[in-house]
C-alpha cells in the first residue's frame, strides 16, 4: 500500500507541463503566469511627493525660517524651476520634485502668506518624498514563472505596460460516470436509480483548479460502453473517470481502460476515504479512475488530480494551506488508513478550531458541502477535545 505521499509523488512524477498560451491582461487572472517577467520601466519614474505641501532644501528648513515659494508643480506636469536658497515650490501629492529640492513639508506644518511660507520645526532629508525606483526598477526580475496571477500581479502586470501575458494552458479534462444506477442530471431517476453528482462535482472541481472540463455523461457498467466512451476523450488532456473501480464484478473501469489501450498504474493508498484509486496513461495521456462514493470521488480529485492539474497548468504548489487547529470535540479515525475527516473551521483569537461536520460516510455528500477543510489523522488515532489537529484548507473561511 502507498502512502498518499507516494502516490502524489508518482503521478507528478509524470507531468507534462502543457505549452503556454498568450492571453489579455485580465483575463490572466486566476491563470499560472508562464514566463519571467522583468521589468523595463522605473517605477516610480522620479522622486515625488507623497503630500500636498512644499518642495524644499532640507538645509534650509529651520523652526520660523521664511521660504519663497517660486513655483508650482501638480501631478501630471514636469516642474519648470529649480528649488535654491531660501526657496520653496508649491507641490501636490505624485508630481514629479523639483531639482534642488530634497523634501516635502505638508500643507498643515507650515503657515502660507503673500508669496512666503513660515516654518515651524525642522525636516529631514527625503522627508516625504517617494525615491525613484521604489516600487520596481528597470531589469528587476518582478514576477517568476509559476505563480497564480491575482489581481496584485495584474496590477504590477500593467504598471510595467503588459496589455499580454504568457499563461499555462488550461488542461482539457474528460470526465466520466460508470454505473447502471445513475440517471443523468435533466433525467428523473426510475425507483431503481440515484441521481448523477459525481459529474458535477468533479467538472466544478476541475474548473476550481483551471481546467475545461469536457462532459462524457453517463455509462452503463458495460465493458463495451465504457472502452467506447472513453475513446471520445480522446481530444481531452486528462481523463477522470468515477465508480467502478473496486472489485466487483461490474467494476470494469480499470478492463476498460486496458482494453482502450491503457497502461495502468494501479495503487492502494493509505487513505480513506478512497478506495484503490486506478491511475495510468492513454497515448501518453494521464487517466484517473477514481473511486464512486461521492466524497471519495472529491477528496481523491482534490489530492490526486489537482496537483496534477496545477503542474500540468506549470504551478508551483498545491496553492492550499494546511493550519493547525484545535479540536472543538474528539476526532477519531477509526481503522489503520490515514484519515481525511471532514471538519468545519472556525477562527478564535486569531486561532482556529475545527470540528467533524457531522457523520464521515463516503456517501454523506453533505459533509463535503459543510467542510472548509480535511483533518488529517494518522491511523487509528484520536485526536481529544482541546488538542491540535493538522487541516488542509480547502476554501475561504469566514471567521
Ligand atoms: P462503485 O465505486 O461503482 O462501487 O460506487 C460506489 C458508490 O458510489 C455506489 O453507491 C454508487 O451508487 C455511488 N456512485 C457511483 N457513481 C456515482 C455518481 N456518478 N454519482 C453519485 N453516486 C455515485
Ligand atoms: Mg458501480
Amino acid at each position: 500500500m502507498l502512502s498518499v505521499e507516494e502516490a502524489q509523488r508518482e503521478i507528478l512524477g509524470r507531468v507534462r507541463v502543457l505549452p503556454s498560451e498568450r492571453v489579455d491582461v485580465l483575463a490572466a487572472l486566476g491563470r499560472v503566469l508562464a514566463e519571467p517577467i522583468r521589468s523595463t520601466r522605473r517605477i516610480p519614474p522620479w522622486p515625488n511627493s507623497s503630500m500636498d505641501g512644499y518642495a524644499v532644501r532640507a538645509a534650509d528648513v529651520r523652526p520660523s525660517a521664511i521660504l519663497r515659494v517660486v513655483g508650482r508643480v501638480v501631478a501630471g506636469s514636469l516642474p519648470t524651476r529649480a528649488v535654491g536658497a531660501g526657496e520653496a515650490v508649491r507641490i501636490f501629492t505624485g508630481a514629479p520634485l523639483p531639482s534642488g529640492a530634497d523634501a516635502v513639508i505638508p500643507q498643515e506644518d507650515v503657515d502660507a502668506r503673500d508669496g512666503v511660507i513660515a516654518l515651524r520645526s525642522a525636516v529631514e532629508p527625503g522627508a516625504y518624498v517617494r525615491p525613484a525606483g521604489e516600487d520596481v526598477r528597470e531589469g528587476d526580475l518582478v514576477l517568476e514563472p509559476g505563480r497564480a496571477i491575482g489581481a496584485a500581479e495584474i496590477g504590477i502586470l500593467a504598471t510595467l505596460g503588459r496589455t499580454q501575458v504568457a499563461v499555462g494552458r488550461r488542461p482539457r479534462v474528460a470526465v466520466l460516470s460508470t454505473g447502471n444506477e445513475l440517471a443523468d442530471l435533466g433525467t428523473e431517476p426510475t425507483p431503481a436509480q440515484i441521481p448523477n453528482s459525481n459529474t458535477y462535482a468533479l467538472m466544478a472541481q476541475v474548473m476550481e483548479t483551471g481546467g475545461v472540463p469536457l462532459n462524457l455523461g453517463v455509462v452503463p457498467d458495460r465493458l463495451d460502453a465504457i472502452a467506447e466512451r472513453i475513446s471520445q476523450g480522446a481530444e481531452a488532456d486528462v481523463l477522470v473517470s468515477s465508480a467502478g473501480v473496486s472489485v466487483g464484478e461490474l467494476d470494469l473501469v480499470r478492463e476498460a481502460l486496458v482494453n482502450a489501450g491503457a497502461e495502468l498504474h494501479l495503487w492502494k493508498v493509505d487513505m480513506r476515504p478512497g478506495k484503490p484509486i486506478t491511475f495510468g496513461s492513454l497515448g501518453g495521456k494521464p487517466v484517473f479512475g477514481l473511486p464512486g462514493n461521492p466524497v471519495s470521488a472529491m477528496v481523491t480529485f482534490e489530492l490526486f488530480v489537482r496537483p496534477m492539474l496545477l503542474a500540468m497548468q506549470g504551478r508551483r504548489g498545491t496553492g492550499r494551506l494546511t493550519v493547525r487547529a484545535t479540536a472543538l470535540a474528539p476526532i477519531v479515525n477509526r481503522g489503520s488508513r490515514r484519515g481525511y475527516l471532514r471538519v468545519v473551521l472556525e477562527a478564535r483569537d486569531g486561532r482556529w478550531d475545527a470540528r467533524l461536520t457531522g457523520e464521515q460516510g463516503s456517501g454523506i455528500l453533505r459533509s463535503m458541502v459543510s467542510a472548509d477543510g480535511l483533518a488529517v489523522l494518522r491511523g487509528d488515532t484520536a485526536v481529544a477535545a482541546g488538542e491540535d489537529v493538522e487541516v488542509i484548507v480547502l476554501r475561504e473561511v469566514s471567521p
